[in-house]
């Protein structure tokens, strides 16, 4: 039996990746290669219920990601699916699926328990991997069928859990900005801003799951307060609201920019924005941008003569504010500061965009699947 897809050799390995949100459910089929197919996208529906029902809408995304690829005609045999299902006879007619997914907040990756999540009030020490192959289970229980290609039946199975953040870091490390590298830091810059490391090929948890908080890196010892309580963190400048707040405050102490105009209209600013009036050549938006760039550089001189990683990969949605607004400020700054040796890390603008969380939840079953 072959694949027949011609990208794919046999050798080529499937899982699935599923990037939960406060408010979607992405999910994909994704190969080693770390091209996605069969994509869903379902609404969280954090209000209507509990963890049980964000875990029910789960397990759903991959049943509709697993309809679409028996409807897309990907072709895959047992090899490049898992064959370790325990405790039943074996059937070469059920495939084992494995998942994986990435998580906001403080997961426990080796247990699969959401300890604390911002975007899921309420929950604490949630064992979501239980959950969700508890929904799996109902969904996928095996049926004996005629062992033909058309009747092969896939058993999904949630393999392991990490921080989006991890997730995407471990997709830029494999599929993105980071291959060819073992030793990289990421930042998301978006609302807040997430980080994730990545030592010796292999994303580092510390010791209580709570390394790469990146974003609490302190820029500014008495600076704008951070969502965590602490004075003058990366987030505090670099996040999304921040950045609006700050040109805000500028704005209403006077300072001219022509999104005086934009506020004067009722029209909420965004980084998004503000970069557009950088790009028309809005003086005080650039300076805003070379700021966020200058603060990012501080934090990463910090990471750099800690960790000394290769390349840090930056993304998000305010790293598309690009090179002329914000990547050059970043390196002018790092150059400044950093020692010598530290300051060869090579900074760089991620690949995967929005995929990185799909891919990336998908390796993290890869790794733990084939180990
Ligand atoms: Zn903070």
């Amino acid at each position: 039996m072959r694949i027949t897809s011609t990208n794919n050799t046999d050798k080529t390995r499937y899982s699935i990746g599923v990037d939960l949100g406060g408010t979607d459910i992405k999910a994909g089929f994704v190969s080693s290669a770390g091209d996605i197919s069969c994509r869903v996208v379902l609404p969280t529906d954090v209000e209507t219920g509990g963890p049980k029902v964000v875990a029910a809408r789960i397990a759903e995304a991959i049943r509709q990601v697993l309809v679409n690829v028996k409807t897309t005609g990907i072709h895959i045999t047992s090899k490049n699916l898992e064959n370790r299902r325990s405790g039943n006879a074996p059937d070469d007619n059920v495939h084992d699926i494995g998942v994986g997914l990435g998580a906001p907040g403080l997961i426990i990756a080796e247990t699969g328990v959401v300890h604390f999540s911002p975007n899921f009030p309420g929950w604490t020490d949630i064992p979501l991997v239980d959950y969700v192959n508890a929904e799996l289970a109902k969904r996928h229980a095996p049926k004996r069928t005629a062992p033909t290609d058309t009747h092969k039946q896939y058993k999904p199975i949630l393999r392991a859990m990490d921080n989006d953040v991890n997730a995407m870091t471990l997709g830029e490390l494999h599929h993105g900005a980071g291959v060819g590298y073992k030793s990289l830091v990421a930042l998301t810059l978006g609302t807040g801003v997430g980080g994730g490391v990545v030592i010796n090929g292999k994303v580092y948890h510390g010791s209580q799951n709570t390394a790469g908080e990146l974003g609490h890196t302190i820029v500014e010892p008495n600076g704008r307060v951070c969502g965590c309580g602490n004075l003058g963190c990366l987030e505090a400048y670099a996040g999304a609201k921040n950045i609006v707040q700050r040109i805000q405050e500028k704005i209403e102490n006077g300072r001219s920019s022509r999104l005086t105009d934009t506020i004067k209209d009722g029209v909420a600013l965004t980084p998004r924005r503000i970069a557009a009036a950088a790009a028309a050549g809005d003086t005080l938006a650039t300076e805003i941008f070379a700021e966020t760039g200058r603060y990012i550089g501080i934090a990463l001189t910090s990471i750099a003569h800690i960790l000394n990683p290769q390349i840090a990969i930056i993304g998000g949605g305010i790293a598309e504010a690009g090179e002329k607004l914000l990547f050059k400020s970043i390196r002018t700054e790092f150059s400044k500061r950093a020692m010598d040796i530290p300051a060869r890390m090579k900074i760089v603008k991620a690949h995967l965009g929005n995929d990185a969380g799909i891919v990336g939840a998908a390796m993290l079953a890869m790794e733990n699947t084939y180990p």
